[in-house]
């Protein structure tokens, strides 16, 4: 199941703290959403499973963190400031502004000035003189300094080809029209992976990564039957691309892209190095000036140097929370006719694996015995155990099945006597006893699953 409407999940995330509209106290920034208490555990969780697939699990890929100013000179090779925009027009009847292909129903196409270029880049002062020149742009996505970063990693790692650069932080776009939530917005995170391969086995490993990809997606939950891939049209293809796959979601307010699969060819590795004209490069790129590297291989029989094809997948962290979320949602009906709202998260996506709940609240001993438990529970280091002291055990459970929270142990007075707890299954609602000795055990066997 998934939630019936985009307003059922921005309610959610709004009254559990989720995810709160930025600035909102001061009528809110547009394009700009600020993560709560739950919000960022869950977002922090998504990431930690990215990299943990990326970097931890394979031998052949490393991860850098990199500074999100970047130099003008970068975006330039990259071709980002001369392509980097989208089509703009203003509706001359309601006076607004949109991006050409997403202009509402209710403007007349008569009324639509011809489209003009805008380019999406933030730029910002850098340094204490605003003459116009000294200037950095906020990075429009991660992968750039990936590329720039290329020698720096080989130099310093042991790695020949097939490697990959992992990366993931903040981007920043102008967009137009942002909407529909997280979905599209100003600021956001991305998972980027640039995974550089030999020229000719580019296809073999394009085909590769779609297939990881996918299967990844499906282990945060997200269900094969909400996702289509499009193989992108040659007509549609970015100018860098020789084939780009989009896995497309079906968001509560249509299908569209979750994470884009291109195969960028030589064009980024050969755009930012220099000595470009002795590289055979096959991409067109505009001849480099500026670069003092050769992001080159050699190859070792032949003692030629060429410029390895990449593949990469570039996910959106806001976009994944929200598909995970919408699949998550679930209403379900139950025996006394009422209704609850559970969300069925992954155990290891669930911003609070556990809620360890004393049955009375002011009782000391229950309080102590509680605690000691969430204690010990978070001192395993699987994620935040929360203590939940309400008092009332009926509205707890409810709050955590509408949290994700994968289980409630119960503290009563039982277990001042003999140490035993009740453990109750968000999914099932079965509550079982459980000894002392077998709590732990229990929670890392129900989060490692
Ligand atoms: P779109 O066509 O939807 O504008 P895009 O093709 O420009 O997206 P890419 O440049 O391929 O997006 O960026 C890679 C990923 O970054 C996307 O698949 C998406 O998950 C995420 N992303 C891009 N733009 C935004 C945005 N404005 N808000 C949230 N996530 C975004």
């Amino acid at each position: 199941m998934s939630a019936e409407s985009m307003d059922k999940l921005v309610a959610l995330c709004k009254r559990r703290g989720f995810i709160f509209q930025s600035n909102e106290i001061y009528g809110g920034l547009q394009g700009s959403y600020d993560f709560g208490p739950l919000g960022v555990e869950l977002k922090n969780n998504l990431k930690k499973s990215w990299w943990k697939s990326m970097v931890y699990e394979r031998d052949d890929i490393e991860g850098i963190d990199s500074s999100i100013l970047t130099s003008p000179i970068v975006l330039k090779y990259s071709g980002h400031e001369d392509t980097f925009t989208d089509p703009l027009v203003d509706c001359k009847s309601c006076g607004e502004r949109f991006r050409a292909d997403q202009v509402p129903d209710y403007c007349k196409k008569e009324d639509l000035t011809e489209p003009r270029h805008f380019n999406l880049m933030f730029k910002t002062n850098v340094g204490p003189i605003e003459d116009g020149d000294s200037f950095a742009y906020l990075r429009p996505e991660t992968a750039q300094s990936i590329f720039t970063n290329f020698k720096n990693v080989i130099d310093s790692t042991p790695h020949s080809l097939p490697f990959g650069i992992a990366q993931m932080g903040k981007a920043f776009r102008n967009e137009i029209t942002p909407r529909n939530f997280i979905f599209r917005v100003r600021e956001f995170e991305q998972m980027e992976l640039e995974f550089f391969v030999k020229p000719g086995e580019d296809e073999k490993w394009h085909k590769e990564w779609t297939d990881l990809r996918l299967k990844w997606w499906e282990n945060q939950g997200v269900s094969k039957e909400s996702i289509e891939l499009y193989h992108v049209p040659s007509e549609e293809l970015a100018h860098y691309s020789k084939a780009t796959v989009d896995i497309m979601y079906k968001f509560p307010h249509g299908l569209e892209e979750l994470e884009g699969i291109a195969n960028r060819t030589d064009f980024d590795l050969g755009s930012h190095s220099r000595e470009q004209s002795e590289l055979n490069l096959t991409a067109k790129v505009d001849v480099n000036t500026h670069s003092n590297a050769k992001l080159a291989i050699q190859d070792t029989k032949t003692g030629d140097w060429f410029v390895p094809y990449v593949i990469e997948p570039s996910a959106g962290v806001e976009r994944g929370f929200l598909a995970i979320l919408n699949e998550a949602y679930n209403v379900e009906k139950l025996k006394d006719g009422k209704e609850r709202t559970v969300l069925r998260l992954k155990p290891h996506l669930a911003p609070i694996k556990a809620a360890v709940i004393p049955l009375k609240r002011n009782n000391k001993d229950l309080v102590e015995r509680a605690k000691d438990i969430k204690n010990e529970l978070q001192s395993l280091a699987l994620g935040r155990v929360l203590l939940e002291n309400s008092g009332n055990i009926g509205k707890s459970y409810r709050k955590h099945d509408e949290i994700g929270t994968p289980m409630c142990i119960t503290v009563d007075f039982q277990s001042l006597e003999d140490g035993t707890v009740t453990i109750r299954d968000r999914d099932t609602m079965k509550q079982e006893r459980l000894e002392k000795k077998s709590i732990s055990d229990y929670f890392k066997n129900a989060l490692n699953n």
